[in-house]
C-alpha cells in the first residue's frame, strides 16, 4: 500500500482483510471511498449535538454506490463476467456503467421511465450503458432484472448482490477510523435498504475486530410516500421527490428492520416537505449540496432532535449518500427565482438592496 497522501487508495486495498477478495481478484477501482467526515458546526450548535456529515457524494461517480460496485464488478471480473445488469433509481446505474467501462464489460440498465434524475442518466449514457426505461416503477424493473439473470449469463449488480453489501460496509469502517470510536447514532436514508444493512454489518465487524467499543443506534429514514418499512407492508405506487429512495418493496427490508431493532434504533418516515427543507438547510448553513434522498437523513435528524430523541451532546453521523449535482432539476424547481437585471450599475445596486 502506498503511503503517498495524495494517492486515494482503492477501497479494496485499504480494507482488504475485511473483504471477500484474494490475490486473484482483479482490482477494478476508480479510487472510491476515503470520503470526508465533515463536522457540521452550525447544525451541531443549533441542535445541541455533535453532528458529522459523511460526504458520500464525493465518491467518483457521486454516490456511495461506488463502494459496492468496486467489489461487485471486481468479483464479476474474477468470475469471468463480460456483462453486468441492474435495475436502478439512478445512482446504481451510474456506478455500474462507470465500473463496467473500467473493466471492459457491457452494462445494461433498466430504469423506471421518467423518474431518474438528469445527472444520473447522463452518467449511465456517457459511460456507454444500454439503458432501457420501462413504463413501471423500480420494483417492476428489479423483477425484470432478476428474471433476466436467471436465464442469461449477465452479472446482477443490484444490492441483492452480497458483494455490494461487502463494499458498502466500508463506510462504517471509515466513520470509526475518523472518529476513533463509533458514533452514538447513524442517520441514514432507506430505499432498497442495502446501505443500512451494510453499515450495520460494518459496525459490527469493526466492533468484533476491536476497532470500536460500542455500536451506534441505526436511525433510518424513508420518504413518507415510499415508506413500506414504517407502514409494515409494500407500497404499490411509491411517490416522493427523493427518487433515489422511491421504492415500495425493499429487497433488504427485513435486514433493515433487524438493524434498527438490534441496535436500539428506529426506522421512520419524513415528508417530502421535510426532505426539501433539510436539503436547503444543509446546503445553506453547511455548504453541503446533497441530493434530496440524502437529505432524508438530515430531515430525520432535525425531526427527531425536535422531539428530544437524542441525548444532549451525542455524536450523530448523517450519511449524505449522493451529490446534489445529480439532480439539478429539483434544485432549481424548489429554489428561489433568478432575478433578471439590466446591465446598469444603479439598477443592479438597487436590486441587490446593498
Ligand atoms: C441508493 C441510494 C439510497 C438508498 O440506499 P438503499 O441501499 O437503496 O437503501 C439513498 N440515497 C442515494 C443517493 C442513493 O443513491
Amino acid at each position: 500500500m502506498s503511503s503517498n497522501p495524495l494517492r486515494r487508495v482503492p477501497l479494496i486495498e485499504r480494507y482488504r482483510p475485511f473483504l471477500p477478495v484474494s490475490e486473484k481478484t482483479p482490482v477494478i477501482s476508480l479510487a472510491e471511498g476515503s470520503t470526508p467526515l465533515l463536522k457540521a458546526n452550525r447544525l451541531s450548535e443549533r441542535l445541541g449535538l455533535n453532528v458529522f456529515l459523511k460526504l458520500e457524494g464525493l465518491n467518483p461517480t457521486g454516490s456511495f454506490k461506488d463502494r459496492g460496485m468496486t467489489i461487485a464488478v471486481s468479483k464479476g471480473a474474477e468470475e469471468g463476467a463480460t456483462a453486468v445488469i441492474c435495475a436502478s433509481t439512478g445512482n446504481t446505474s451510474a456506478a455500474a456503467a462507470a465500473y463496467a467501462s473500467r473493466a471492459g464489460m457491457r452494462c445494461i440498465v433498466i430504469i423506471p421511465k421518467g423518474k431518474i434524475a438528469a445527472g444520473k442518466l447522463a452518467q449511465a449514457l456517457t459511460h456507454g450503458a444500454r439503458v432501457l426505461a420501462v413504463d413501471g416503477n423500480f420494483d417492476q424493473a428489479l423483477d425484470l432484472v432478476r428474471r433476466i439473470v436467471e436465464n442469461y449469463p449477465v452479472q446482477l449488480v443490484n444490492s441483492i448482490n452480497p458483494y455490494r453489501i461487502e463494499g458498502q460496509k466500508t463506510g462504517a469502517f471509515e466513520i470509526v477510523d475518523a472518529l476513533g470510536e463509533a458514533p452514538d447514532y447513524l442517520c441514514i436514508p432507506v430505499g432498497n435498504a442495502g446501505n443500512i444493512t451494510a453499515y450495520w454489518k460494518g459496525f459490527r465487524e469493526y466492533h468484533d475486530a476491536g476497532k470500536c467499543s460500542s455500536l451506534p443506534r441505526m436511525t433510518g429514514f424513508q420518504a413518507a410516500g415510499a415508506a413500506p418499512l414504517v407502514e409494515g407492508h409494500p407500497v404499490e405506487e411509491p411517490e416522493t421527490i427523493a427518487t433515489a429512495i422511491r421504492i415500495g418493496n425493499p429487497a433488504r427490508g427485513d435486514e433493515a428492520l433487524a438493524a434498527a431493532s438490534d441496535s436500539g434504533g428506529l426506522i421512520e418516515a419524513v415528508t417530502d416537505e421535510e426532505i426539501i427543507g433539510a436539503y436547503r438547510l444543509v446546503a445553506s448553513v453547511e455548504g453541503t449540496f446533497c441530493e434530496p434522498a440524502s437529505a432524508a437523513s438530515i430531515a430525520g435528524l432535525v425531526k427527531k432532535a425536535g422531539e428530544g430523541h437524542f441525548k444532549q451532546d451525542s455524536t450523530v453521523v448523517c450519511v449524505l449518500t449522493g451529490h446534489g449535482l445529480k439532480d439539478p432539476d429539483t434544485a432549481i424547481s424548489t429554489g428561489p427565482e433568478v432575478t433578471s437585471a439590466p446591465p446598469d450599475f444603479d439598477q443592479v445596486i438597487k436590486l441587490l438592496k446593498l
